[in-house]
């Protein structure tokens, strides 16, 4: 069902009139983690000024270490769907577990399974059947048909809305976090039909590298962007604080941008 041969057509999702794919450029922007109302508000607000149209945040975090902040769970679940529609924002929140799916589904727009999900297979066949898009990323040691594998797995379920995510893959590199495989950007729209989106942030895990390789992306054809941004990217409640845009990075990031593709 993912391959170009079954759907010759770009998949186009619309979501309350947000149209993803087809040569739309999409913009998901916001932190890692959703850290308190007052935080998600205030970037949520700026995601909107600086003309995104999602924005992204995790209440649950697959974290290295189980020491490590976990996230806020559900309740920040509710404060990024609040700052969301007060923004005229979509959002967009990982889900880790199946019990998790349903909940997630009522607070977000878009649902996403992190690298380190890509082949859980209950979660994936549990969205398969969970009505609302889903965001799957790349494995950070996956094969381009070991996603579009796990991508099957939702698909075949009988949810249709499926974007791929591109977000670094592992590779003998240790200046960078992971290594943007830009190549799969096209590999992937030549093999199949669904959107691909970039993330630079979890691509590079430096904030420097985040703007050129969010450049070359759309110049490779990606359909939409994740990037992490941050108010206070030094007091972040992950590590991701070296990865994440100040506000006016982002801003002037996206106005590059759209001189490349439309914002949709
Ligand atoms: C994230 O988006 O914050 C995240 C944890 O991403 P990944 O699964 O790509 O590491
Ligand atoms: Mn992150």
């Amino acid at each position: 069902l993912a391959s170009r041969d079954f759907h010759p057509d770009d998949t186009v999702i619309d979501i309350k009139g947000t149209r993803i794919g087809g040569g739309n450029l999409v913009v998901m922007g916001g932190p890692c983690a959703v850290e308190s109302a007052q935080q998600i508000d205030e970037i949520a607000q700026l995601v909107k000024a600086a003309g995104g149209q999602v924005l992204r945040g995790g209440a649950f975090k697959p974290r290295t270490g189980p020491y490590s902040f976990q996230g806020v769970g559900v309740e920040g679940l509710i404060m990024m769907a609040e700052a969301g529609q007060k923004h005229g924002l979509l959002t967009i929140t990982e889900v880790m577990t199946p019990e998790y799916v349903d909940i997630c589904a009522e607070y977000a727009d878009i649902l996403q399974v992190g690298t380190r999900n890509m082949q859980n297979f209950d979660l994936l066949r549990k969205l398969g059947t969970c009505g609302k898009p889903v965001l799957l990323k790349r494995g950070f040691s996956a094969t381009y048909d070991e996603l579009l594998n796990a991508a099957e797995y939702i698909l075949a379920g009988g949810n249709a809305n499926v974007m791929l995510c591109e977000r670094g893959i592992r590779t003998f590199e240790t200046y960078t976090r992971n290594t943007l495989d830009l190549s799969a950007i096209p590999v992937l729209q030549g093999l199949s039909h669904l959107p691909v989106i970039s993330d630079p942030s979890h691509g590079t895990g430096r904030r420097e590298l985040v703007e050129p390789m969010s450049k070359a992306s759309v110049a490779a054809g990606a359909d939409g962007l994740i990037i992490e941004m941050h108010t206070d990217p030094d007091n972040s409640m992950t590590g991701d604080g070296v990865q994440s845009l100040f506000p006016d990075q982002f801003a002037a990031l996206l106005k590059d941008l759209e001189q490349l593709a439309p914002l949709v």
